[in-house]
């Protein structure tokens, strides 16, 4: 059996990048950039004025000493002022500096008269303006292939006179949920049934990192529809998130249908808990040049969530073109006695407060009341016992 870095290595080494698309820049948010990006502006545009004050020559800056007003400056069109010896020009916050000042004394600082000023603190040359380019310069690379558009971002594409920007693609994902025993929500239950949570946790996932088109399904634990319906998804889905039915049960059919399908799994088992059956696959038919690529989680909700968290979340990511995968890790302090006395690695469900990890309720594979009050995973290894306000990493979800 694979471990957790093993299995991972696997699935990312198989995943490609999807393509690229040209999109507007507000509808790029959350994607990752599909090339280099060079800034063609510099940032400040200009040399301009960083409070409201008066331009003047530094060196005309003494305490005491009278400056004619001859003209304003605001933000906006540049007036073409020049400024002489013994001369201020009134000037605000973003205005472009007038030739022939050097430096700006702020408002507070000096005693206006009717068409003069009276200067109260010197200033030295260059202060309070905000020199071209010393933010960004025309020519360096503002953004990288691979990193995501984030607000901060957009503003940047935005300074720059961008409309749109060139992204990876989003890949069109369907969850098929198996199981006798499950039913939509909406429809009374019979004895023995359970609701189809999975399905809806698992899209959650998917929209909550920006993927949109997605589209849930259900089976039965009968091969031949388990076969036909992968057949119909593998012809139009880039990829397929199969939860349930990946066990070595009787009823376990996901495997023997792969296999009819003539697709051998990449990798099968995992030495993980919860999550120990997840399984990952990829056709040998192409679609745009990409293989299908087809993650089988097991049906206990947690473990169907915390393999998403392992597994698929870094590949989905990988074929959206980011360059960093791994989940945010964050340090926390222990605030409990922990211990992991089973053979395999095990990814505590809980919550981070004030710094501190609290597991959360049962940490049983089914327990999705627990799950859905957790807000991080711990990984104890096998066989580790940790303190009580011992430091760990945990992974932000
Ligand atoms: P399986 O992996 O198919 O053996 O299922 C393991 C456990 O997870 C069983 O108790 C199933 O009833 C439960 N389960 C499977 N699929 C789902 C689902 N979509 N939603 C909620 N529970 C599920
Ligand atoms: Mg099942």
């Amino acid at each position: 059996m694979l471990n957790e870095d093993e299995a991972l290595q696997r699935v990312l080494t198989a995943v490609t990048s999807g393509p690229a698309e040209d999109l507007p820049l507000l509808s790029a948010l959350g994607r990752h950039a599909a090339s280099d990006l060079i800034a063609s502006i510099p940032i400040p545009g200009f040399d301009n004025s960083m409070m409201d004050g008066y331009a003047l020559i530094a060196s005309d800056s003494r305490s005491g000493k009278k400056l004619q007003l001859i003209g304003e400056q605001p933000a906006g069109a540049d007036r073409q002022l020049h400024c002489g010896p013994n001369q201020a020009i009134r000037i605000f916050t973003g205005a472009p500096m007038p030739a022939g000042a050097d430096a700006v004394i702020m408002q507070e600082d000096v005693e206006r008269q009717e068409d003069s000023i009276v200067c109260r603190e010197p200033v030295e040359p260059g202060e309070n303006i905000r020199r071209l380019g010393a933010d960004l310069c025309r020519g360096q690379i503002m953004l990288r292939r691979g990193q995501p558009i984030t607000p901060g971002r957009l503003g940047l594409l935005a300074s720059q006179g961008f409309t749109h920007v060139s992204v990876y693609a989003t890949p069109r994902v369907t969850v098929l949920s198996t199981g006798d025993e499950l039913i939509s929500p909406g429809i009374p239950l019979a004895a023995g049934q359970i609701y189809n949570s999975n399905g809806l946790m698992l899209q959650g996932l998917l929209t909550q990192m920006g993927i949109a088109q997605t589209q849930a399904c259900h089976c039965g634990d009968d091969l031949q529809a388990t076969v036909q319906l992968l057949k119909q998804l593998i012809e139009t889905q880039d990829i397929i998130i199969l939860s349930g039915g990946v066990s070595v049960g009787d009823h376990d059919q996901i495997k023997p249908a792969l296999i009819q399908l003539g697709i051998q799994p990449d990798l099968w088992r995992v030495k993980v808990k919860p999550g120990k059956p997840f399984l990952f696959a990829q056709t040998a038919r192409q679609i745009d040049g990409r293989p299908v690529f087809i993650f089988g989680l097991p049906g206990n909700p947690v473990s169907s969530f915390v393999t998403f968290q392992l597994f698929v979340r870094p590949a989905l990511l990988r074929w959206m073109g980011a360059t960093e995968t791994s989940a945010a890790s964050v340090p926390v302090r222990l605030s409990a006695d922990l211990s992991n006395d089973g053979d395999r690695p095990h990814y505590l469900r809980g919550e981070i407060q004030n710094g501190f990890f609290r597991v959360q309720g049962m940490q049983q594979s089914h327990a999705l009341f627990a799950l859905s009050q957790a807000n991080a995973l711990l990984r104890l290894a096998a066989g580790e016992k940790r303190q009580a306000g011992d430091w760990a990493t945990a992974l932000w979800l």
